[in-house]
C-alpha cells in the first residue's frame, strides 16, 4: 500500500471477476455470457451512433427508457439504467444501507454484495443457505434491514417463487428489498409486476445475459418512483453519463428485437437440459437450474482439479474457493457444440483419473 492510499480502504478486498482471456482460444463457460452475438439491430444502432461520440450521451436515457418501459409495461419514472447492473447494485448499497441499516444476504450468492457493502462501509450479515443450497426465507422475515437476494441465485441457479419474495416484502415494510434478476429470463419468475404493490421493492436486471450485451455494460433497476429518484440522485452525484452513446443505442436495438432474445433463451434452456442430463449420466450431482449456468459436483473428482484440468484442455469454467462450494464448478451454458466439447473433455478427464 502506498502512503497515499486512504486508510478507509485498507481492508477493502476487491471483487475478483472471472478470467477474461484475450487469446479467445478457450471454450469460455466461466462468466455466464451469452454464446450468441448481439441482435443485428443492436449492432446496427450502435454502429450508427459511433459517429456521434464527440457528444456526451443523454443523461436521462430518454429513448431507451421509453422503449424499455413500454416493453415491460411500466412507467418511465419507474426505471433507471446503469453501467451494468453492478452499478445499480452499488447505487442501492449507497442509497439504502448504512451503519443503522445493515444489509442481509445469503452466504452463498453473488460475490459482489459483500464487496459493495465493504466499499460503502455497510455492515452486513450473511444468512446460510440450507444444506441443499435453497434459500430459507424465515430468517429474512420481520428483519427491517435492507435485503439483497439474487433470484435465481448465483452460483446455485435455484430460484424462489414470487410468493416467497412477497412474504419478505410484506414483513419488511420499512426496508428496501433488492431482487437481483440477472438470470430471471432463463426460468425464474420476475418480481417486476410487484413494483406497484410494494414501495420497498427494487428489481435489478441486466442486458449482459439474455440480451448478449455483457461487453456493452447495461443494467437497469425498476421500482417505486421514489426509490428510482433516489438512485438518480446517487447517479447524478457520481456519473450522470454512466450509459455511453453506443451502449444506449445497442440497448434500444436489443429491446426492439425481443424475438431474437426469446429465441436465444429457448436454445439455452434446451442446451441446459442436454448438459444436465449428460453430466448426470457421468455421475455428477447437478443442481436444477433456472439460470444460464449449472452448478455441479462429482465424487469422482474434486472441484478445483476439474477446473484446472478443463482449463488445460481449453475449457474455462468457474470454480469458487469457498469452503461450502469448493467441490463444485459453475458451468455457463453455451452453444450445443460448446457443451458437447465440455462433456467430451470431462469424460477424458474422468478416464485419466486414477
Ligand atoms: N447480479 C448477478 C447475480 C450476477 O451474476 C451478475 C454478473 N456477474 C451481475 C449481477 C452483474 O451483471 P452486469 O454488471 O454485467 O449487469
Amino acid at each position: 500500500m502506498s502512503r497515499f492510499f486512504s486508510e478507509k480502504w485498507k481492508d477493502l478486498e476487491p471483487y475478483v471477476p472471472g478470467e477474461q482471456p484475450t487469446d479467445q482460444q478457450y471454450v469460455k463457460l466461466n462468466t455466464n455470457e451469452s454464446p450468441f452475438p448481439p441482435s443485428e439491430k443492436a449492432v446496427e444502432r450502435a454502429r450508427e451512433e459511433a459517429g456521434k461520440l464527440m457528444l456526451y450521451s443523454d443523461p436521462s436515457c430518454t429513448e431507451l427508457t421509453k422503449c424499455f418501459a413500454a416493453l415491460y409495461g411500466i412507467r418511465e419514472d419507474q426505471v433507471i439504467f446503469g453501467n451494468g447492473s453492478d452499478e445499480i447494485l452499488n447505487f442501492a448499497f449507497m442509497a439504502f444501507c448504512d451503519e443503522d441499516h445493515p444489509a442481509l444476504f445469503p452466504d452463498i450468492t453473488y460475490g459482489f454484495y459483500p464487496v459493495f457493502a465493504a466499499l460503502n462501509h455497510v455492515p452486513y450479515t450473511e444468512i446460510p443457505l440450507r444444506e441443499d443450497f435453497s434459500i430459507d426465507t424465515a430468517p429474512y422475515l420481520n428483519r427491517n434491514r435492507p435485503i439483497f437476494i439474487a433470484n435465481p441465485n448465483a452460483p446455485t441457479g435455484l430460484s424462489l417463487p414470487v410468493s416467497a419474495i412477497e412474504e419478505i416484502l410484506k414483513t419488511n415494510p420499512d426496508s428496501v428489498v433488492v431482487i437481483d434478476e440477472a438470470y430471471v429470463d432463463f426460468g425464474g419468475e420476475s418480481c417486476v409486476p410487484l413494483i406497484e404493490k410494494y414501495d420497498n421493492l427494487l428489481v435489478v436486471q441486466t442486458f449482459s445475459k439474455s440480451r448478449s450485451l455483457a461487453g456493452a455494460r447495461l443494467g437497469m433497476g425498476t421500482g417505486n418512483e421514489a426509490l428510482i429518484r433516489e438512485l438518480h440522485t446517487i447517479r447524478y452525484s457520481t456519473n450522470p453519463y454512466n450509459v455511453n452513446r453506443m451502449t444506449m443505442a445497442a440497448g434500444i436495438g436489443a429491446v426492439e428485437d425481443e424475438a431474437y432474445t426469446r429465441r436465444n433463451i429457448e436454445i439455452i434452456k434446451q442446451n441446459r437440459a442436454w448438459t444436465c442430463e449428460a453430466l448426470t449420466a457421468l455421475g455428477f450431482s447437478v443442481i436444477p437450474s433456472d439460470a444460464n449456468f449449472l452448478f455441479a459436483s462429482s465424487d469422482r473428482i474434486d472441484g478445483g482439479t476439474l477446473y484446472r484440468k478443463l482449463k488445460e484442455k481449453g475449457v474455462l469454467v468457474r470454480h469458487f474457493d469457498k469452503e461450502r462450494i469448493k467441490g463444485y464448478n459453475r458451468i455457463t451454458i453455451g452453444t450445443r457444440e460448446q457443451m458437447e466439447i465440455l462433456v467430451d473433455k470431462i469424460k477424458e478427464i474422468l478416464e485419466e483419473q486414477p
